[in-house]
């Protein structure tokens, strides 16, 4: 079977856990073949995380596509990404966000920051920048964002994203040791913050300055 036929099977699939067309059609343009290592080729339209080196994964598509639909991303809007491990959840960010859009992503090893600047150029993605740094501390240079995405487990929210966030923006977060929530943090127009645990979910743990 072809990579696409196979897909457009696991995309399908993600439907009946809440998922719109926009987040759908958008994981529809990304070859997630392209993100993990050649051996693996075979199985990455398989609904499960992926090794990807140094002890670390790529989220299963699932996973992807709730953070994404719980994150409201719509076209031209500015994210940073904590964790780009292969670069595959911001590929798919940068086809929610549109052309006009911008997604910074930030990796602290700097294999997995090459292997994911690699994937996203080899995919075609112009619009993501790839950063080796500490992302815990956020990304001053570009903020406010209008969306955070966090793609490890912190020990609590780290007080440099909130700032970071803009107003009216949303962060999806995994926070907590062993069990771990789901957090979505809401900036309103006025600066008001609240967060709200949308459920039990597994990452790998945020190390550095905020994390772990
Ligand atoms: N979003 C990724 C993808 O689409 O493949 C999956 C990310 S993987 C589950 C989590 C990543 O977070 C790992 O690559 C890990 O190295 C990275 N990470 C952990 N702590 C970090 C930190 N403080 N700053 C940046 N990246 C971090």
């Amino acid at each position: 079977m072809e990579f696409e036929e196979k897909r457009k099977i696991l995309i399908d699939s993600l439907r009946p856990n809440g998922i719109g067309n926009k987040v759908l059609d958008a994981m529809m343009r990304v070859p997630r073949h392209l993100f993990v290592p050649d051996e693996l080729q075979g199985t990455a339209y398989i609904d499960m995380p992926l090794p990807i080196g140094y002890n670390q994964t790529i989220s299963a598509p699932h996973m992807v596509a709730i953070m994404c639909e719980l994150l409201e991303i719509t076209e031209g809007m500015k994210i940073l990404e904590v964790g780009s491990g292969s670069g595959y959840n911001a590929a798919v960010m940068a086809e929610l966000a549109g052309e006009k859009g911008q997604i910074y992503t930030v990796e602290r090893i700097p294999a997995l920051a090459l292997f994911a600047k690699e994937n996203l150029k080899k995919a075609g993605y112009r619009n993501v920048t790839v950063i080796q740094d500490d992302g815990s501390c956020g990304l001053e240079e570009h903020e406010p964002y209008d969306r955070i995405c966090v793609t490890s487990a912190a020990p609590r929210v780290p007080q440099p994203l909130i700032e970071q966030l803009a107003a009216g923006g949303i962060m999806a977060i995994p926070v907590g040791n062993g069990e771990q929530q789901l957090v979505i943090v809401k900036k309103d127009k006025e600066g008001k913050i609240t967060q709200q645990a949308w459920g039990g979910v597994i990452f790998v743990p945020l190390i550095g300055e905020y994390g772990y």
